[in-house]
This record gives structure tokens, sequence and C-alpha cells, in this order.
């Protein structure tokens, strides 16, 4: 280790440990600082590897297959015999993974030239243009002071806990509990229908839980297109996610064994037992122990360190990214903000495209969208078009067996620009980086008309439903609008 960089990382998420390989490739003497521990050991990745966007696949992944063995290999003729699972089994695959590519961040640092330095990251001085930074050693809690021209906040965030339902780490837990539940609950509660309670309730129910989630909003997915977040509850429900809106828990406590939650539904009260009951309302930045009291950090009312449209902080010389900041709380928006910063940095001019940032929720089918909904497309004063397109009528969907969802473009109907893409098909999380792809090349809705869309795919349904924003789709009967 030594006691000057140009540039010194504090986190090494997915933001963190993206920017400390950019700086590393372009020359620059880079140390990352990270304080995790998992499962016993230093780990790189943050939240995304080790307990966030990749453990939560691997389960979905293995509940899927589990699902599809046991309800779907019949209809192909395909006779299993009783199918069962080992969740034993299950979370050491999934442990496995998280090992491979934590471990692989770790080589890809080195590879580079980035010293990971294991502890904890204090920034005590940002002001002047030497940047001072406390090291706190993990091995011995020896404290290291580091100066560095450069600095960049990767702090990332932690899971918003509330009074309501007090975390033991047993029966009421976060989502970094719910990915390693020992067995399948008998009865799952889920506060909160948001990413998480929608991703980790659809394991655990696969799996054989019967699934509660309180929602304390009246609207289900109000951040999704309205007819998407409509399509969506209709499915979830059929899968048996019982999705309760408008419902807030009001109290939980373990008794005997179980989770005993009372909720209140329009001033009226219920009470309901769970083996297992999940929190997961929202996450909230982290920037305990990251910022010295005078270094001269910024932060917003909500907690986030506050930063421009380039993640410049209020000092000169210091960046923040990711979770830290205004934004999504996505891990692609976190590396892509690490990777601006760092460029920015070097003396270039990168900047983030925050309209084109794609979310996806990875249920069955998946459900994912780019750019403006139907409504915040009205809100902001388009005339808008829409055209849809049902996987229904997709022939590759119905091979599949996945006949279910849509695809939807909304457009300016003065310009015919693309504004958004919305899905809800298998797949869906991939389908909408067409949309991203056509919206960064400010594409109109005939520029997907006039492209040959290879035959038979899911991706056709985007053709058909540009088509259909101007009552031309083919394998629709369209009446009304046509051009
Ligand atoms: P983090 O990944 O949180 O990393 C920050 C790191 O900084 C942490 O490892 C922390 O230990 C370290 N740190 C904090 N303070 C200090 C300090 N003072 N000194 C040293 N180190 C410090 N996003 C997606 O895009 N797709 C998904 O599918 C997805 N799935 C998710 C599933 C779950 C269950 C969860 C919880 C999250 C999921 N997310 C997903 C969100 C995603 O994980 C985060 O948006 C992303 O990890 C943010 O990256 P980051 O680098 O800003 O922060
Ligand atoms: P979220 O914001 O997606 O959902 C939280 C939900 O809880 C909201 O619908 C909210 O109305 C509800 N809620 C809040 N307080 C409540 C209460 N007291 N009672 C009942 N309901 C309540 O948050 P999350 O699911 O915890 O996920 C956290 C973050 O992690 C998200 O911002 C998301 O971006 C990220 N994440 C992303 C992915 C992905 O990209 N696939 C997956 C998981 C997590």
């Amino acid at each position: 280790m030594k006691d000057n960089y140009d540039l010194v990382v504090i986190g090494g998420g997915p933001g963190g440990y993206e920017a400390a390989i950019r700086a590393g490739q372009l020359g620059m003497s880079v140390a990352c600082i990270e304080k995790r521990v998992y499962k016993g050991e230093p780990a790189l990745g943050g939240t995304c590897l080790n307990v966030g966007c990749i453990p939560s696949k691997a389960l979905l992944d293995s509940s899927h297959r589990f699902e599809s063995a046991k309800h779907e290999l019949g209809d192909h003729g395909i006779s299993t015999g009783e199918v069962t699972i080992d969740v034993a089994k299950m979370l050491e695959r999934k442990e496995g993974i998280v090992k491979q590519l934590t471990g692989g961040v770790a080589m890809l640092l080195k590879g580079n030239g980035v010293d990971w330095l294991q502890g904890w990251g204090t920034l005590l001085d940002g002001k002047g243009s030497e940047k001072k930074v406390k090291f706190t050693a993990l091995e011995d809690e020896s404290e290291t002071t580091i100066t560095a021209k450069y600095v960049i906040l990767a702090a990332g965030s932690v899971p918003i806990d509330i009074p309501v339902a007090k975390l033991d780490g047993e029966h009421i837990v976060d989502s970094t509990g719910a990915l390693d539940f020992a067995e399948v609950p008998k009865r799952l509660g889920v506060i909160g229908a948001g990413v998480i309670g929608l991703e980790l309730g659809s394991v655990w129910r696969r799996l054989g839980s019967e699934v509660v989630v309180y929602e304390a909003l009246p609207e289900f997915l109000a951040a999704a297109d309205k007819e998407i977040a409509k399509e969506a509850g209709k499915l979830l429900k059929k899968q048996g996610l019982d999705i309760r809106l408008n419902t807030k828990v009001t109290n939980a406590e373990v008794k005997d064994g179980q989770v005993a939650v009372t909720s209140d539904k329009d001033g009226s009260l219920s009470e309901e037992s769970f083996d297992k009951l999940i929190v997961c309302v929202g996450r909230r930045a982290y920037s305990e122990k990251l910022l010295a009291e005078d270094c001269g950090i910024k932060l917003t009312e909500r907690g986030l360190v506050e930063v421009d449209e380039q993640c410049k902080t209020n000092l000169d010389g210091v960046y923040a990214i990711g979770d830290l900041v205004r934004g999504p709380m996505l891990a692609h928006k976190a590396m892509e903000e690490g990777m601006m910063a760092v460029e920015r940095i070097h003396g270039e001019k990168p900047q983030v495209n925050y309209d084109t940032i794609i979310n996806v929720i990875y249920t069955h089918p998946e459900i994912a969208w780019v750019g403006l909904t139907e409504e915040a497309a009205k809100d902001q004063g388009y005339e808008v078009k829409t055209g849809s397109f049902s996987l229904a009528a997709n022939g590759r969907a119905l091979a599949q067996g996945e006949g279910q969802g849509l695809i939807k473009v909304v457009a300016d109907a003065k310009t015919d620009r693309l504004l958004g893409m919305h899905a809800i098909s298998v797949g869906a999380g991939d389908v909408v980086h067409q949309g991203m792809i056509a919206m960064e090349f400010v594409s109109s809705i005939e520029d997907l008309q006039l492209m040959t869309f290879a035959h038979p795919t899911i991706s056709e349904a985007v053709h058909e439903a540009a088509l259909s924003a101007d009552g031309r789709a083919i394998h629709a009967i369209q009446r009304k609008k046509r051009k």
C-alpha cells in the first residue's frame, strides 16, 4: 500500500470497482477501499455481486427450473417422476456463482494495477488539491492517512428498516436474509411489492411457499406503464402471489417461532401468521464512516451525496456515484457513472444518458422498460401515440410456451420519435435494449417498422408493436387507426 495515489475510490461495488478498473486502464495510480466481509472473507463486488443482483438471479433461475420441471415439462411429453428441491444445494450453487464473480473482480483489479485496500475509507478533507482519506484496515484496525488528487465516493446503499417490523435475522429479515433461507417457508410474508418483493417473493413461491405481499400504496408498480403494471398484476396473481395493495403493516412480532403480522387496510385491522417475513421497503444511501464531519461534502435532505449531472460533488476533484447519489438504485447506472467520473477526471467528456436507463424486474415473465411511460409522456405535454402487441400472437413465444404478456411502444405523435418501450414477456430485459438503442439514435416508429426482424423471435413483437402504433400490425386485427 502506498500513501499517495492519483485516485482513491471508496467502495468496491459495481460503481466503485468499474471506476477503479477504468482508471487503471488509463494509467492512473489507484486504490479501491472496500470493507465488505462476505461469509467470513473480504469481498469485492458490493451489494450487487454478494447479496443483490447476482445471487437473486441465481435463485430466480433455480426456482424457475423447479417450477418448470414440476408444472410445464409434462406439456412437452416429458415425465420426470417426483420433482423435489434440495435448498442447501441450490444455495451452494448460488454461493459458487458469487465467489466466481467476486474473485474475478479481485483479479481484474490486480490485473489493472489497482490496490484493493481491505477496510474502511473515510474522506477526511476533500477541499484542497490534495485530498485526505483515512484508511482503517479490517485486519488490525490500524489507521493510515492516504493522499490523492481525486476521490470517488461509491459507498452504495443498505436496506431501509421500519420500526413496525424490527429485523431479528431469523424470522424477520431483509433481502440479504431472504437469499439464505435454509428451507422453504410454508408461509412467507413480504412487506413491499417493489422489485425485491416481487423477485424474492417469486423465488420462494415457486419453491412452494404461500406468499402474501403487503404494499402500502394503492397502485401496483406505480413507476411502470399502467398497461404493463396491470398485466403484471394479473399474471403474478395467477401465479399465486397474494398482493395486498393499500395495506400497511402496523406491527410484526415473533411469537412462538412464528411472525404475527398486523396489517391495516382502510382502517380495518387483520392479523396473520408467517414462518418468515421479508422487509423490502426500499434502500437508503450509506454514508456512515464515509465522511468526516468537516470534510466539506454536501448531502441532500434525504442523505444522498449531492452531485451534478456529471457526478461532481460540491468539492472540486471529489465525485460520487451509484446508490449514494440521486437516480435509480441500479447496478448498471452505478457502473456507467463510475466510468463517466473517471473519464472526466482524465479530461474526456462522456455523459450518462439518464433518459435511457433500463429497468428490469426479473419475475417470469420479466417486466422491463426504458424511457417514458404513456402516462409520463402525456404529463410532459407530448401528443402521444402508442402501439402494443400481445405475445399470445407471437409464434416463437407460443413455441416456447411463453405466450403471455405484451410489448408496447410510446412515441411522440407529432414527430414519430420513440419515447419509450415497455415489455412484460419472456426475456423482456433483453428485448427493451432495442428500445434503448433506438432511443439513443433518436429513432422513429417508422424506423422500427422498416427494419427486418428475424422470424420467429420474441423481438418480432417489437416490430409488430411499432406497426400497431399506426394501425398496421399484421398479426392483430386493427380496424381503428391506419396509415
Ligand atoms: P454497492 O453495490 O452497495 O457497493 C458499495 C460498497 O461500498 C459496498 O460493498 C460497501 O461495503 C462499501 N462501502 C461502503 N462504505 C464504505 C466505506 N466507508 N469504506 C469502504 N467501503 C465502503 N440492480 C440491478 O441493476 N439489477 C438487479 O437485478 C438488481 N438486483 C438486486 C437485488 C437485490 C436483492 C438488491 C438488494 C439489490 C439489487 N440491485 C439490482 C441493486 C444493485 O445491487 C445496486 O444498485 C448496486 O449494487 C449499487 O452499486 P454501488 O456500487 O453504488 O453500491
Ligand atoms: P422498491 O422501492 O422497489 O419497493 C419498495 C416498495 O415498498 C414500494 O412499492 C413501497 O411503496 C413499499 N413500501 C414502502 N414502505 C412500506 C410499508 N411500510 N408497508 C408496505 N409497503 C411499503 O424497493 P426494494 O424492492 O426494497 O428495492 C430496493 C432497491 O433495489 C430498488 O430501488 C431497486 O432499484 C433495487 N433493486 C433492483 C432490482 C432490479 O433491477 N431487478 C432488483 C432488486 C432491487
